[in-house]
């Protein structure tokens, strides 16, 4: 990874060590990028990716005219280099251009953008536990700041690549969650588009549940059923089952949480996808079942503790529960292939 580049001006420490660095704030030095222009998608290009010239009256900086994805490319035993649910990724990051009134691009060009783009910089994905972020990002680039009311007319799409160390390097702590039953994360039509904006909304809650309460995250729970954290989806476990909430509108549908789901079904467990009261959650708290957030990121995340209305409820007692240890290899396990991949998630980047 030494050819790993950053346009973060103090990051040279991070550099010379990538895998110390914060999540996402190192950069592989080259990214595919297509614009959208009089109908049509420009050929595709790789370019630097330290450098994306705008107009300050660009469309998606005053009206986020914006979305993206992520999702992971990991280095296998054998040296090559395999996307997970590549699929999943390109359908969601079409459904949030169209929800963003944005241009859609084709499956193909997707795929073909992401994969010609780590082709060019395969020698900066890393050996496991650490892997290469994908963030393919769509931005609306019509310049004009009149169409507030009007979608963009031209669009960009590039493919930002950035070599992530594991996420839980120094050990899984259990994540403390703040039970919000007030607030939204992001209006009810909006949470299954991977935005900016939805993120920018949430900000304020996730502040003041650091700040006021000490937790790591907040799960919004407006009118008492739990939706997801900020960044997150959340699931209910025990020795039996995985419960979490059913899809709808409210909330982003996890490539991550539909594949803890389909590997608990392969493993004779029971899946259930229904509303969870946040009753519920502390009475799975109180006798004995485990809480996980999930995610491309940290894959699956244990919970250890609920803050609800100044009262602390830990779960599984306060640790990382062993069913979310499990679950979290197994799928660990599928991405690196060191698992067959009875559902097909690998995608060779070749
Ligand atoms: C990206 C994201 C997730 C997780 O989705 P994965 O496909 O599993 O990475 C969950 N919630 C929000 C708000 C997200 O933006």
């Amino acid at each position: 990874m030494n050819n790993a580049t950053s346009s973060s001006p103090n990051s040279s420490t991070a550099q010379a060590a990538p895998k110390m660095a914060p999540f996402g704030s190192v950069f592989a030095p080259t990214m595919g990028i297509t614009w959208y222009r009089n109908g049509a998608w420009t050929p595709a290009e790789v370019v630097p990716a330290n450098q994306l010239v705008l107009h300050p009256g660009t469309h998606a900086l005053h009206y986020a005219s914006a979305c993206f994805e992520g999702l992971k490319a990991y280095r296998l035993a054998d040296g090559s280099v395999a996307t997970f649910r590549l699929a999943d990724h390109i359908k969601r990051m079409q459904q949030s251009a169209r929800l963003m009134s944005l241009p859609e691009p084709g499956s193909e060009q997707l795929r073909e953008l992401i994969n010609s783009t780590l082709r060019d910089n395969q020698a900066s994905v890393p050996a496991p536990p650490a892997a290469m972020y994908i963030r393919p990002t769509l931005l609306g680039t019509e310049l004009s700041i009149g169409k507030a009311a009007k979608p963009s007319s031209e669009a960009v799409l590039y493919i930002l690549l950035s070599p992530v160390g594991d996420y839980f390097e120094g050990g899984m702590s259990p994540l403390s969650l703040l039970i919000d039953d007030e607030h939204m994360r992001t209006a009810p039509t909006m949470g299954m588009v991977k935005c900016g904006a939805n993120y920018a909304m949430a900000l304020p809650h996730i502040m003041h549940a650091r700040s006021a309460h000490g937790a790591d995250q907040v799960l919004f729970c407006p009118g008492g059923i739990a939706q997801e954290t900020g960044a997150a989806n959340f699931l209910l476990l025990d020795k039996e089952r995985v419960v979490t909430k059913d899809l709808d509108s409210t909330f982003l549908h996890g490539v991550t949480r539909s594949a803890v789901l389909e590997l608990a079904k392969s493993r004779g467990m029971q899946v259930e996808e229904r509303p969870i009261t946040v009753q519920e959650i502390l009475e799975w708290a109180a006798r004995g079942g485990e809480a996980a957030l999930s995610g491309t990121a940290a894959v699956l995340a244990g919970v250890g503790n609920f803050i609800y209305r100044g009262e602390h409820h830990a779960i599984s007692g306060g640790q990382v529960g062993p069913v979310t240890l499990e679950l979290r290899q197994a799928l660990v396990n599928i991405q690196l292939g060191n698992a067959p991949d009875p559902f097909g998630w690998r995608a060779p980047i070749a």
